[in-house]
């Protein structure tokens, strides 16, 4: 493969930057790579296990002269860096992220970026519950989505470039907007996260009645969750602050079925449970079919740690 971005620079530099890096080496796709976490210990880190190129000591520093800058911080903190990093970005740069969030992002960082730089937002769907500087690695993309979410205007070379790297990073990428990004990820990802987050709240309260019987018989199931609901705190925190329209609207209608199958169960209606359930399995072999299964149910990041 050949380099795709002369130089490009990580901002943050957790589980989806320290993949792309290694993902980026692992292909030969940029020249060189430079990276800016905002803390001192991340960045020792880094420079550790040899995670980018240079680790810089500031965002300006590590954005000075980069033809693609990459905003790899939770989403609530996304605003922030892009106008700390706005006055130094090189004419002709792409900037791009990879918040779980659209809408939110765009509205936030969009500002802030000079009319001579491109923006093209994107979302890759791949991860794992363990994040920070040492948990990535180069094959987290490979076969997963990456959805590029370019607001209109956007110069399409810029959107061909990014969507080039991100295919020579392993991953399959569609374009979609904002609203409909937010909505379908609300649906596969981000409901899923807050139910995942219930069950075990609700199984740590059993488990002080019933004492360490719910970890001790914790079944396969109950296990998916738990790994589920210890993904970062921070992260999460800000994915449902700011997908709050589409996240509201999906736990609405989950909240409706659920009444539904608690009547079923309690008024015996087992053809309700049976048919509800039989359309419920289809769409597992659907997922199947579609090549998106992984060994255990992750809801939709895909990624397993090697
Ligand atoms: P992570 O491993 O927790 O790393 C986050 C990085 O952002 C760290 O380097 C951290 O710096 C920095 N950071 C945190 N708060 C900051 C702030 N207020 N200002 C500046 N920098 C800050 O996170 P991640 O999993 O890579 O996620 C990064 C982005 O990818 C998020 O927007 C997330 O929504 C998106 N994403 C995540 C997943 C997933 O499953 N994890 C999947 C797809 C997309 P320090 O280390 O110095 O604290």
């Amino acid at each position: 493969m050949s380099v795709i971005y002369e130089r490009v620079a990580l901002i943050g530099l957790g589980l989806i930057a320290s993949s792309m890096f290694w993902a980026i080496k692992r292909g030969g796709l940029a020249g060189e790579v430079t990276g800016y976490a905002r803390s001192r210990e991340t960045r020792d880190t880094a420079r550790d296990i040899g995670l980018c190129d240079r680790v810089c000591e500031s965002a300006l520093e590590a954005v000075e002269g980069a033809d693609l800058i990459v905003l790899c911080v939770p989403v609530g903190a996304m605003g922030d860096v892009a106008a700390e990093i706005a006055g130094a970005l090189k004419p002709g740069a792409t900037v791009t992220d990879v918040g779980s969030v659209k809408r939110h992002v765009i509205e936030m960082v969009g500002p802030y970026l000079p009319q001579n730089v491109h923006f093209v937002p994107a979302h890759p769907l791949a991860g794992t519950e363990h994040s920070g500087p040492r948990s990535g690695f180069a094959e987290l993309f490979d076969n997963r989505w990456c959805l590029l979410v370019p607001v209109e205007g956007t110069d399409p070379d810029a959107i061909e470039r990014l969507r080039e790297l991100w295919l020579s990073m392993g991953a399959n990428v569609d374009e979609m907007d904002a609203d409909h990004h937010d909505l379908v990820l609300a649906v596969t990802s981000h409901a899923p996260h807050l139910i995942a987050y219930t069950m075990v709240g609700v199984a740590d309260d059993l488990r002080r009645v019933t004492d360490s019987e719910v970890i001790k018989y914790s079944a396969a199931g109950f296990r998916d969750f738990t790994r589920i609901a210890a993904s970062d705190p921070t992260m999460w925190r800000d994915v449902f602050l700011s997908n709050k329209d589409a996240t509201l609207e999906i736990l609405g209608r989950f909240t409706e079925e659920l009444f539904a199958l608690q009547r079923a169960i309690r008024t015996g209606d087992g053809d309700h449970l049976h048919a509800y359930f039989t359309r419920t399995r289809a769409i597992r072999r659907g997922i199947i079919e579609a090549g998106q299964d992984t060994d255990a149910p992750n809801f939709g990041r895909g990624g397993s740690r090697p």
